[in-house]
């Protein structure tokens, strides 16, 4: 009888766990006893952590999409379609288009969905990043507002959320500006008292040094508490008017939450954020089911959860491809801890580094950090694909 492992997203989680599980199952001698699986909305695997290149250039598409079936083994299938629920009493996955699919262990890795904090006409008004489709409409919205403007009166573009993601991006609107001699004001906003919030001083130092040398417009220390048509209102209370920004162009990328497709399954979930409780071994309130990446608040023990990043997902994909092997034969499932390597964020053609792993510098930018941060993308591409596919991006990243 064969055991059919269903995984499901083709981010760091899914295509990593993919990756893993071509070699895990041959090993295992299992081939012929494993049927896989793989479900995806679209039909390539995105390398999420550059998707703000596509903003200043759209071109850069083709080098941070790899095709599924590249990445999949010739013994695994491909299901393009979307995943709009999950029976786990039946074990059967429903998709929008085809029909249900059956699984003995499933992997869930559809990552995280934007959180909107109930912030009044955020939802209505922003753009998101976390698609391709995303960054394209952001980077078309961007070019008409710079053609509708002029020097006398400039484009504004405001970017929500000083994180991983709203720093890169608002470090690329500041390229695109540049590279097209365009009319734009960018502005990034964040709600708490520094950019890239609860990291140490020098690195916020050094980030928040390169947004400015990029002409990038910093407010820290109030919340963006409404947005209407034309206007995002920051901060403000009972006996103080909030202050008001005109807009053409809103980003939000101020925070995650699970995606609404796995709000109705019984997987234990955390109420609010709907991401799913996950072990260290991955294993969901279901033991057929695990879960890792944004997907899963990964326990790492003292209420502590692995981060949501793309480091976290892939280094967790290379055990749960193992643990899907392990449960299949029925053995022990591997434990795994999330190690920070440290932190690489590009300021458009800048970028710093933090706390990188077996380095003597704590944070640094420069030449070397540009180098460690297109060899970060890079490595990824190659170690799914091939070396030359890893190489032909290194231009752009
Ligand atoms: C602009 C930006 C910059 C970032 N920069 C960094 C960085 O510098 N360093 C870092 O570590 N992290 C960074 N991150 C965070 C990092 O990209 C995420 O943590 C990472 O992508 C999570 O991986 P994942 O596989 O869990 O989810 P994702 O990469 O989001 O993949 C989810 C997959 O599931 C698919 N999917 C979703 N729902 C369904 C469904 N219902 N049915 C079928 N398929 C579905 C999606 O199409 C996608 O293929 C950045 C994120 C963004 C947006």
């Amino acid at each position: 009888m064969t055991d059919r492992i269903v995984v499901v997203g083709a981010g760091y989680a899914g295509a990593g766990t993919i990756d893993s599980l071509k070699d895990e199952v041959p090993d295992a001698g299992l081939k012929d006893d494993v049927e896989l699986v793989w479900i995806n909305e679209h039909d390539y695997h995105l390398v999420l952590h550059e998707a703000h290149r596509v903003i200043r250039n759209p071109d850069v598409a083709s080098k941070i999409t790899i095709p599924c079936e590249s990445i999949l083994p010739d013994w695994g299938e491909f299901v393009q379609d979307r995943v709009v629920g999950l029976d786990t009493d039946d074990r059967t996955i429903e998709l929008e288009d085809g029909e249900p699919v059956d699984y003995d262990y499933l992997l869930l890795g559809v990552g995280s969905a934007t959180a909107f904090f109930g912030i009044d006409g955020l939802r209505e008004h922003a753009l998101t990043l976390k698609s391709l489709a995303d960054a394209r409409e952001i980077h078309e919205d961007v070019k008409a507002a710079a053609a509708d403007a002029s020097v006398a009166d400039p484009a504004q573009v405001i970017v929500g959320g000083a994180g991983l993601s709203g720093i890169q991006t608002a470090g690329e609107i500041a390229e695109y500006r540049d590279e097209h001699d365009a009319p734009i004001d960018v502005h990034l906003v964040e709600g708490l008292e520094e950019v890239f919030p609860n990291n140490p001083d020098d690195v916020q130092q050094a980030i928040r040094s390169r947004l400015e040398a990029a002409d990038v417009n910093i407010e820290c220390g109030e919340f963006i508490s409404e947005v209407d048509d034309d206007t995002v209102y920051v901060g403000g209370g009972e006996d103080e008017a909030p202050d008001e920004m005109p807009y053409d162009v809103l980003v939000w990328t101020g925070g995650i939450t699970g995606r609404e497709e796995l709000e109705n399954t019984d997987l234990e979930k955390d109420e609010r954020s709907r991401r799913v409780f996950a072990d260290r071994d991955f294993q969901t309130s279901d033991d057929r089911v695990f879960a890792i990446g944004d997907t899963a608040l990964i326990d790492q023990g003292e209420d502590d959860v692995a981060p949501p990043t793309a480091v976290a997902a892939w280094t967790a994909a290379e055990v749960a491809g193992e643990n899907l092997v392990n449960a299949v034969q029925g053995r022990p499932l591997s434990t795994w801890t999330f190690e920070d390597k440290g932190t690489l964020i590009s300021v458009g053609d800048e970028a710093v580094a933090h706390d990188i792993d077996a380095l003597p510098f704590e944070t640094f930018g420069g030449i070397g950090a540009k180098f460690l941060k297109k060899a970060a993308a890079t490595r990824w591409i190659a170690s799914i694909t091939s070396v030359s596919r890893g190489m032909g991006a290194w231009s752009d990243m």
